[in-house]
C-alpha cells in the first residue's frame, strides 16, 4: 500500500540513492531546476564522513576562492565554500557531514533518512525500487551510494585476521607499540602517521612504491598533505616498497604476513588492512558494463545496460579520467541532471540558467582530453 492508501509502489520520476557529497550535490541542482525527486539514505546525511576514524581529515585543502570562479576544492556546489561554513582547511569527517547538513537545509533538500534501499530490479519503463516498507517505482535511478562504507576486507586468504582502516573509530583506541600495515596508498599512509604520532612503530608493506611515485593527477599519487605529515612524522616509519602481501596466517600471539615473493613478515598485533574498497556497485553489479574491470558509462554516466540509471561520485570512469576525488566528481553533475531535465522535457529555460551557472564555475566537465595532460613543472 502506497502513501494514497492505493495498491501497487509510490509513483516518482527520479530517485537518487545516497545522501553524500554526491547524491546531495545533484538533488541541488535539481532543486534550482525545480525538478521534483527524492533521494533515500540508509542512515543520516553524510552518513560516511561520520564513520571516519576521528583523526582522519580530508586531503584535499578547502580554501573559498568562489569569487573569483574558482571555487572551493572540497564544495559540491558553485555557492558554497567548506573553508567558509566549518573556518578550516582540512575538515575532519565530522565538520564535512556538517557542511553536507547545512546544504540540506539550506536548499529543502527532499532526503528520506533511514530508508536504506534493499533491492532493485528493472521493470517496465522504469525501476522497482524495494525499502523496508515500502516499494517505489522511478523512472531515473541515480546510483550515488558511494564506497566509504564497503571496504576490500578480503583481497588474500587470511585477511579476515587484519583490521581493515575503515572500520577503526579512533587510532588511540589500538592497543600495542608496533604495527604492521598493508598498503600505501593515502590511507596507509595516513594510518602510519596517526600511529606514529601516538609513538607507535609503524612498518608499512606497499605493493607498488609510493613514496617515489610522483604523479600530476593526485588519483595516481600521494597528496602533498600526505607527504608533509610523513616528513614530519616517518622516524617511526619504516617502508618497504614493491612487496605484495599474498597470504596472512595466525600462529598462537603472533601475525606471519607473507609476500609474492616468498618474504615473511611478523606482527603481534593485529595486521591493519589499508587496501581500499569493495565500493556499492558491489551491490548492483548487474547493473553495469565492466571491461577489463573497469566501468563502462556512457558520456552522461549512464549505464551501458540499462536505460536511465546512473551513477555518481567516485567510481564515475572514462578511460585514464579517475573521477575519485569531489573537486572532480562535482564536475559530472551538471551533465547528469541536464541529460536527465532534457528526457523529461523540463522546462528549457530553467535547465538552461543552472547549467549556465555550473558551466561559468566549472562545475561541468564535458570534454575529457585535458583530463590526461601532466603538468609542466
Ligand atoms: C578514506 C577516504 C578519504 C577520502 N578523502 C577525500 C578527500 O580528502 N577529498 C576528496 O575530494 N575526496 C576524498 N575521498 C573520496 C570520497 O570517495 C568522497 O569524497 C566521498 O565520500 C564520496 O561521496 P559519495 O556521495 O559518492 O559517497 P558517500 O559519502 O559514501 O555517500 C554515500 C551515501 O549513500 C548511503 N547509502 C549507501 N547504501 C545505501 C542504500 N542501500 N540505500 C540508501 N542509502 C545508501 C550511505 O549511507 C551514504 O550516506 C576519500 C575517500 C576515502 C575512502
Amino acid at each position: 500500500m502506497n502513501e494514497n492508501n492505493n495498491l501497487g509502489p509510490r509513483n516518482e520520476n527520479v530517485v537518487i540513492i545516497g545522501a553524500g557529497p554526491a547524491g546531495i550535490g545533484l538533488s541541488i541542482i535539481f532543486r534550482k531546476m525545480r525538478l521534483k525527486h527524492i533521494v533515500l539514505e540508509k542512515e543520516s546525511i553524510g552518513a560516511s564522513f561520520k564513520k571516519w576514524p576521528k583523526e582522519m581529515r580530508m586531503i584535499s585543502p578547502s580554501f573559498t576562492g568562489n569569487f573569483f570562479l574558482m571555487v572551493d576544492l572540497n564544495a559540491i556546489s558553485p555557492d558554497s565554500s567548506p573553508a567558509y561554513t566549518l573556518q578550516t582547511e582540512h575538515p575532519n569527517g565530522q565538520e564535512y557531514a556538517e557542511y553536507l547538513e547545512t546544504l540540506a537545509d539550506h536548499y529543502k533538500l527532499p532526503i528520506e533518512l533511514n530508508k536504506a534501499l534493499i533491492s532493485i530490479k528493472s521493470g517496465v519503463n522504469g525501476y522497482i525500487l524495494k525499502t523496508e516498507d515500502e516499494e517505489i517505482f522511478a523512472k531515473y535511478v541515480i546510483w550515488a551510494a558511494g564506497e566509504f562504507q564497503f571496504p576490500l576486507k578480503d583481497p588474500f586468504p587470511g585477511a579476515h585476521h587484519c583490521i581493515h582502516t575503515a572500520t577503526i573509530p579512533t587510532w588511540k583506541d589500538l592497543s600495542g607499540d608496533e604495527f604492521l600495515i598493508i598498503g600505501a596508498a593515502e590511507s596507509g599512509i595516513d594510518t602510519a602517521v596517526q600511529l606514529s604520532k601516538l609513538n607507535k612503530k609503524v612498518h608499512v608493506i606497499d605493493s607498488n612504491n609510493s613514496l617515489e611515485n610522483f604523479q600530476s593527477d593526485s588519483s595516481y599519487s600521494l597528496s602533498p598533505y600526505t607527504r608533509d605529515r610523513y616528513n614530519e612524522y616517518k622516524e617511526n616509519i619504516h617502508v618497504t616498497p614493491d612487496t605484495r602481501v599474498v597470504e596472512v596466517v595466525n600462529k598462537e600471539d603472533n601475525y606471519i604476513i607473507i609476500s609474492e615473493d616468498g618474504k615473511e613478515f611478523t606482527s603481534n598485533t593485529k595486521p591493519i588492512l589499508a587496501v581500499g574498497f569493495k565500493s556499492s556497485l558491489s551491490k548492483i553489479q548487474k547493473f553495469f558494463e565492466y571491461e577489463d574491470g573497469i566501468i563502462r558509462l556512457s558520456d552522461q554516466d549512464e549505464s551501458t545496460l540499462k536505460e536511465n540509471f546512473f551513477l555518481i561520485g567516485p567510481q564515475v570512469r572514462h578511460d585514464d579520467a579517475i573521477f575519485c576525488f569531489i573537486y572532480k566528481f562535482r564536475q559530472r553533475f551538471a551533465i547528469v541532471a541536464e541529460e536527465i531535465a532534457k528526457r523529461l522535457m523540463h522546462k528549457k529555460e530553467l535547465i538552461k540558467q543552472v547549467i549556465d551557472e555550473y558551466k561559468q564555475y566549472n562545475f561541468y566537465l564535458e570534454d575529457l582530453s585535458c583530463c590526461s595532460n601532466s603538468c609542466a613543472c
